[in-house]
């Protein structure tokens, strides 16, 4: 099973180097020793967190008014990013879950991973992005 997975600069950089041999994953989908990700680089419009403010005055704020001084977008509105390219694909050796060892919350998995190959490949979808064609 292949698993497609997001990764964000900083961590994927780190998985690139070789020095980042784990993942940890919300536990979304059943992960599985031999199971390999897909890593896609992607970059968020700004990699610390969205700061939330609103113009409107504090007993009116709504959450339609509250929205992002970095990135512009509202509360509510999906985070916009674009993938670089760059993938890597890793090998799940090993599978620690919630439950088994204090401090991993419930919800989260983490992921022993093996780098099988890197690459920086582009869709055809995302090359015509670039261009500036779509
Ligand atoms: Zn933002």
């Amino acid at each position: 099973m292949i698993h497609e997975l997001k990764a964000w600069p900083s961590a994927f950089q780190a998985a690139w180097d070789g020095t980042k041999s784990f993942e940890l994953r919300r536990e979304d989908r059943d992960f599985r020793v031999a199971d390999q990700l897909r890593l896609r680089e992607w970059t968020p419009p700004h990699e610390d967190p969205c700061k939330w403010r609103s113009d409107t005055d504090e007993q009116q704020t709504t959450r339609a008014d509250i929205f992002c001084t970095k990135c512009r977008r509202n509360i509510d509105a999906p985070l916009l990013g674009s993938y670089t390219g760059r993938v890597i694909l890793a090998e799940v050796t090993h599978v620690l879950k919630p439950g088994t060892f204090p401090g991993l919350e419930t919800g989260f998995v983490v992921l022993g991973i093996r780098i099988q190959g890197r690459n920086h490949d582009r869709t055809a979808t995302e090359q015509l992005r670039l261009n500036g064609v779509l």
